[in-house]
């Protein structure tokens, strides 16, 4: 066998999500780990994409996707933020977020660029950042609160600063950000060439009231920006791997010359079956409200118990402490939740890369109410 020079990755292993799915399925525990549906999407959504596959829709689609599809997105941002993308040159769609995020990063970062993220922080940034040679230089945001520190976060700020990742709404805390803290963005990058990647996937799932600040909402970031979205939050399939990209002119170009040879273009027939979709407004603004039941069952279910819920302001993720319960390392907790109690979550731990153990995990309520009554159950005889 031939020996691997040095892995690129050498830290890296298998992700916590598909970890913890293994661990719930060989115990058979309820998953509250991973992040998916386990409900049907519409029934009409399933029709359409049944239509156009019928109907022969089965060949590539253009590189940067189909033109009904950029339309319709174009759209929902201008009515959402009030905010216009070109849909030919300023969007793209792409194979679910995370290649989007990917594909954003490789196109620009070379060899020395630093990069800002704020943890906890979704696992796919740090590696991808890192085999492109880029530097990753970490804001620590901590319980209960998750808040940003921008004092802080300026003095990470250096003349080799190419990009800021930012995940709004958070996953995994649930939190998002206010017009303050883009204020304070818009103060550090001002006058810089520090481009910015917002991982917005949860966009339309945030609470109470709350409204999602986007980041094209702000002509000066929005000039300088990555605007990452997904399908699979959006229309409750996960396994469609569907996301889109917008972002100026010059940006898109830089991103598109990475895409073509990455995937070159995005399946058909689901494009156009979203495009169709989309056209109905009510196929997603009331997402925050369908969510928001399901949050409150979990937050209900364990208020009285032992877990101390944090705040959950979006996200389909309830952050829960549980040092009341066991002073165990988060993730010997959640092995120990799967195995022992037929739960299966997520520790925070993994979205730090000191693994910061704050006795804190991540239960997902994109879930049937059955299975999360199910989940609560078990965790109320804890
Ligand atoms: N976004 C999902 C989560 O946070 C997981 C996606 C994945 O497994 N890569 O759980």
């Amino acid at each position: 066998m031939i020996q691997l020079p040095l892995s690129k990755l050498s830290n890296v292993g298998t992700t916590i999500f598909s970890q913890m799915t293994q661990l719930a399925n060989e115990n058979e525990a309820i998953n509250l780990s991973q992040g998916f549906p386990d409900f049907p999407a519409d029934p009409d959504l399933l029709n359409l994409v049944d239509h156009y596959i019928k109907k022969g829709f089965n060949q590539y689609a253009p590189m940067g996707g189909m033109m009904s599809l950029k339309e319709e997105i174009a759209k929902k941002i201008e009515n959402a933020h009030e905010a216009i993308y070109h849909p030919d040159t300023e969007i793209t769609v792409t194979a679910g977020g995370t290649q989007a995020i990917f594909t954003a990063i490789a196109s620009l970062i070379k060899d020395g660029d630093e990069i800002i993220i704020f943890e906890p922080a979704y696992d796919c940034y740090e590696p991808t950042v890192e085999l492109f040679g880029g530097i990753v230089k970490r804001f620590k945001m901590t319980a209960p609160d998750y808040s940003i520190d921008w004092n802080e976060v300026k003095k990470l700020v250096s003349n080799k600063t190419k990009l800021i990742i930012l995940n709004n709404p958070n996953n995994p805390a649930g939190k998002i950000l206010d017009e303050s803290d883009f204020q304070e963005l818009i103060s550090i990058v001002k006058g810089t060439s520090i481009f910015i990647l917002s991982d917005e996937v949860y966009e339309n799932i945030v609470f109470d009231g709350k409204k999602h600040l986007s980041i094209c909402k702000y002509p000066e970031l929005k000039e300088r920006s990555f605007l990452i979205a997904s399908f699979g939050k959006l229309f409750h399939v996960t396994g469609w791997k569907i996301g889109y990209c917008a972002a100026p002119k010059n940006l898109t170009d830089e991103f598109r010359k990475v895409h073509q040879f990455n995937v070159f273009s995005v399946n058909t027939p689901i494009q156009l079956a979203f495009a169709d979709y989309m056209k109905n407004e009510d196929n997603y603004l009331n997402l925050n409200v369908f969510f928001q039941k399901k949050r409150d069952l979990i937050r209900n279910g364990l208020s009285g118990t032992s877990f101390e819920l944090l705040d959950c302001e979006g996200t389909y993720f309830q952050a829960v402490k549980y040092d009341k319960i066991s002073n165990k390392k988060d993730i010997d907790f959640a092995h120990e939740l799967t195995i022992n109690h037929k739960v299966a979550t997520v520790p925070f731990s993994s979205f730090y890369k000191e693994k910061l153990n704050e006795n804190v995990i991540r239960l997902c309520f994109a879930k049937k109410d059955e299975t999360l009554e199910m989940a609560l159950e078990n965790l109320r005889k804890i």
